[in-house]
């Protein structure tokens, strides 16, 4: 679990801002498989202890390509 973030630019007044995104892994229903952080295009994701993890939130870019090919449904991503 943690929190991901992407720049976002405000056209205005040209200023970046951090938009906040929530990952959410049910570490009950995961059964190791990798196919998240293999499939993630940020390498957010890393297995720890056989448990995966958030390894960097900030580089985390909302794309959903980590609920997409979980194949147990752990992954949300707000
Ligand atoms: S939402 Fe995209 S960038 Fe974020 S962890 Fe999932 S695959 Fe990676
Ligand atoms: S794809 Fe799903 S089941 Fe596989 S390691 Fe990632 S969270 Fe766990």
């Amino acid at each position: 679990m943690g929190l991901g973030s992407f720049f976002k630019r405000n056209k205005k007044n040209k200023i970046e801002e951090v938009v906040e995104s929530h990952i959410d892994i049910n570490s009950a229903g995961c059964d190791g498989c990798e196919k998240c952080s293999i499939a993630c295009p940020n390498n957010v994701l890393i297995l720890a202890d056989d448990i995966m993890s958030v390894r960097d939130s900030q580089v985390c870019k909302s794309c959903r390509v980590c609920v997409a090919i979980c194949p147990n449904d752990c992954i949300t991503v707000n």
